[in-house]
């Protein structure tokens, strides 16, 4: 069985005393929950005080976008090293607001994807598809094509060190999630993908997270399917008793 992930996407939310606060509540409230991985990824001003509120727990912190250089003059930049240097353990790639607000590439996610792992850290390589192209019949050759032009581009040593999310767009920050059968229908997808460009033990090892409007009240249902390995979580990863109500879904 693949061991659940449970990540949190705090987006451009959260000043330093509302990490601290956000901590304070959080901490105790998942401290015996040992069935899961736990990461919650804040802005990077936050990253190290997340990192102090965590000490001596088992919440590893995410940063939530990457440089795709090691150094260089790439101004508002931050490279792997520099996240894996200052304690995070995992960093979000391709995340649908970076992909269609700052124009990513499938190139920029191989390319991110590659540095992080080279810094030791543990992608969580976000695809989805619109809502246009699932109504137009196309989320499997959106999804292919991300694959292929993102986590495909791995050996298969590297891809066997990240996860990937599975995030279609039109259920971010909409309140509308998609079912489980849906959600498990792409990550079933998607892990033949794996298995196809890789082998089918990249493929069953591979952990893939669901990401769109999970919240207390419907995570169980999509924990119910065995293709989920795990959610990714933005807004109600905000709040620190909903978050904990996500973590202890079992
Ligand atoms: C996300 O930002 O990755 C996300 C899934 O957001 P939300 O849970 O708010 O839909």
């Amino acid at each position: 069985m693949r061991r659940r992930v449970i990540a949190g996407n705090w987006k451009m939310y959260k000043t330093l005393a509302e990490t601290r606060a956000f901590f304070t509540t959080f901490n105790p409230l998942v401290a015996n929950s040992k069935h899961c991985d736990i990461v919650v990824g804040p802005p990077f001003t936050a990253i190290s005080t997340a990192l102090d509120s965590v000490k001596g727990t088992s919440i590893a912190i995410a940063g939530q976008n990457v440089s795709w250089s090691q150094d260089g003059a790439f101004t508002g930049e931050v490279s792997a090293h520099m996240l894996a240097e200052a304690g995070c353990r995992y960093v979000i790639i391709g995340h649908s607001e970076r992909r269609q607000l700052f124009r990513e590439t499938d190139d920029n996610v191989a390319k991110k994807t590659l540095i992080s792992l080279e810094s030791g850290l543990t992608p969580i390589v976000c695809l989805g598809e619109r809502q246009e192209d699932r109504e137009a019949g196309l989320t499997e050759e959106v999804l292919g094509r991300q694959f292929t032009g993102g986590p495909g581009a791995l050996t298969p040593d590297e891809f066997s060190r990240i996860l990937l999310a599975y995030e279609p767009v039109w259920a971010i920050g909409t309140g509308r999630t998609a079912t489980p059968e849906i959600a498990a229908d792409a990550h079933a997808f998607l892990r033949r993908c794996a298995g196809e460009k890789f082998s089918i033990r990249h493929a069953s090892a591979l952990r893939i997270l669901y990401g769109g409007s999970v919240k207390p009240d419907n995570i169980q249902g999509l924990m119910a399917q065995e293709e989920l390995d795990g959610a990714l979580v933005g807004g109600a990863s905000l709040d620190p008793k909903s978050f904990a109500a996500i973590v202890n879904f079992e």
